[in-house]
């Protein structure tokens, strides 16, 4: 592992000790020095028990994760914007307006303050980014060898959008599936740095907030029927539930699927199935085939769109199930991976 620091001295000035997280005048510190100056909103800053927030009367989406990826540091990215994009995804998948996280921190004894820095530095830049608050916040510190480093929840909550209708019940038969650039680039990267492969560098996390992507989505004028992030169980795992949820089978174009040669390489090299491997930066989308046009043309017009690709349709075939057409125009079954073929990539 990368985050395998040395110990230091004792109650050293430099990483993190047991004091930190007991609650009195070191956690105050600890919150003062390495996290208001970073994170510090007017929903934060008065350190209460809870945030209170104003938020538009009607619906809103509310979610929560946690983020345990090693190593803490990856190409492309980091725990800290991980613990922002994967929650704040969450909720633009769903149709929602992300608005606020809470940030649950909990850090091993012995990790560096200039780690701690660097991630929630990350956390602050990602929350910009996505244009959310981190609304309220926690530490908790845990003894040495029994942390990894540090592990982040988050939860969120954002403000439904009016008419959003998301829901796999609409799909019908001949509808189309989205998916809105490269698919597999943050679970091999993170794959990659873990491993120590010498091709690292060149794969990058796609891990990024989806809210600005969504809205260009969503203003389409597309009737759009399903949208999700594939993270964990990747494209495949999206798929599955589809055909599952909706009874009807899911015929996949191979050729039509983004995916780099560097992660094509590297998804070989490790034996595994590009399908299956997780994104933090794309949605899988469904519309009419009548609106795919559309939808397509307007994941375009948005930074993190340029690569959307119509990928596959819905038909009638039973039973229902999953085929992939492969490049060589073969068929192959794909199907929901079975267990955790990559532990903590996120
Ligand atoms: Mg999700």
């Amino acid at each position: 592992m990368n985050m395998d620091w040395t110990p230091g001295q004792a109650a050293g000035n430099d990483e993190v000790v047991i004091a930190h997280g007991g609650g009195g005048e070191q956690t105050r510190r600890l919150i003062a020095e390495h996290v208001l100056p970073k994170l510090g909103n007017a929903l934060l800053a008065p350190l209460m028990d809870s945030a209170v927030l104003t938020v538009a009367a009607g619906r809103i989406a509310f979610t929560t994760d946690s983020f345990v990826v090693q190593p803490l540091v990856f190409p492309g990215g980091d725990i800290g914007r991980l613990a922002v994009c994967g929650t704040v995804n969450d909720l633009a998948v769903m149709g929602a307006v992300p608005q606020a996280l809470s940030l649950a921190l909990v850090l091993e004894e012995g990790l560096p303050f200039r780690m701690l820095d660097q991630v929630v530095d990350s956390i602050a830049a990602a929350a910009r980014e996505a244009g959310v608050v981190v609304a309220t916040g926690d530490t908790k510190v845990i003894e040495r060898h029994r942390g990894d480093g540090m592990i982040i929840t988050t939860a969120g909550i954002g403000v439904m959008r009016e008419g959003m209708e998301l829901s796999p019940r609409r799909i019908e038969p001949g509808d189309r599936v989205i998916v809105t650039g490269r698919i597999a680039d943050h679970g091999l990267a993170v794959m990659s740095a873990r491993e120590g492969l010498a091709f690292e560098t060149e794969l990058l996390s796609d891990v990024a907030p989806l809210g600005g992507l969504v809205e260009a989505i969503c203003r389409a004028g597309a009737d759009l029927k399903f949208m999700r992030d594939p993270t964990r169980g990747g494209l495949a795992g999206v798929v599955a539930d589809l055909a599952d949820d909706t009874g009807l089978s899911i015929e996949l174009d191979e050729a039509a699927i983004p995916l780099s040669r560097a992660a094509r390489h590297t998804a070989e090299l490790l034996g595994l199935d590009p399908l299956s491997i997780a994104n933090e930066g794309k949605v899988v989308a469904v519309a009419p085939a009548a609106d795919a046009d559309r939808l397509i043309d307007a994941c375009r017009s948005h930074p993190l769109g340029r690569e959307a690709a119509v990928i596959g349709r819905f038909t009638e075939a039973q039973p229902a199930l999953v085929e992939l057409i492969t490049r060589s125009g073969g068929r192959r079954v794909v199907q929901r991976p079975y267990g955790e073929e990559l532990p903590r990539i996120c």
